[in-house]
């Protein structure tokens, strides 16, 4: 499974990045990295992980940054924390949004891997190996992993159905971090002068 990081630059635009093994966040304008390049101190360690329930990831904050860490403007302290979908995370001047990785997964039935004697889900027909298959992501609660045929699944996620078991929609829009009530007080101030204009 991975784990979406998304990244606020300096010029407030925010960037994406996937990630299925743990990265490396630093208090400075540098994108995510792998951790096994940087150093423990460098900064904060996220790791994909359903370990904790409802939990996305872990958060690891090494002893220098005790504190120094904002998680939804509550100060973290050293050691491991459990990662959910939509924490913020202040890094020294870096902003950065943990999320859920919802992109479906497509794959071959390998029956030593998915189980054996399986049935696609939504048309109920028995899988062979190597039929293409999609794996539903599951929603930012929990996972899924419900499969059905690819071509059942992008039938019916062309048709707008959602997953029977978990309510995933493929047309659903992704998670985005939210933009700073600064910029909604903006966007408010903008809207009543339109108005009081248009009186
Ligand atoms: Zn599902």
């Amino acid at each position: 499974m991975k784990l979406v990081i998304w990244r606020r630059t300096i010029d407030e635009q925010d960037e994406r990045s996937a990630c299925a093994e743990p990265v490396l966040l630093g208090p400075h304008a540098v994108p995510p990295r792998p951790a096994r390049a940087g150093r423990l101190d460098d900064g904060v360690i996220v790791a994909p992980s359903r370990a904790a329930s409802g939990a996305i990831g872990a958060i690891l904050v090494p002893v220098n940054l005790s504190g120094r860490v904002l998680r939804n403007r509550v100060p973290l302290r050293a050691g491991l924390h459990a990662a959910r979908h939509g924490d913020e995370l202040h890094i020294g001047e870096q902003l950065y949004w943990l999320a859920s990785d919802l992109a479906p997964e497509e794959a071959t039935y390998d029956p030593a891997l998915h189980g054996e004697d399986l049935f696609c889900h939504l048309t109920k027909a028995r899988l062979r190996a190597g039929d293409p298959i999609v794996l539903c992501p599951g929603t930012q609660h929990a996972p899924c992993g419900l499969i059905q045929s690819a071509r059942a699944w992008h039938a019916a996620a062309a048709a707008g159905l959602a997953c029977s078991a978990c309510g995933f929609r493929a047309d659903a829009e992704e998670w985005r971090p939210p933009r700073r009530a600064e910029d909604n007080r903006l966007a408010g101030l903008l809207r009543l002068a339109a108005r009081k204009e248009a009186r």
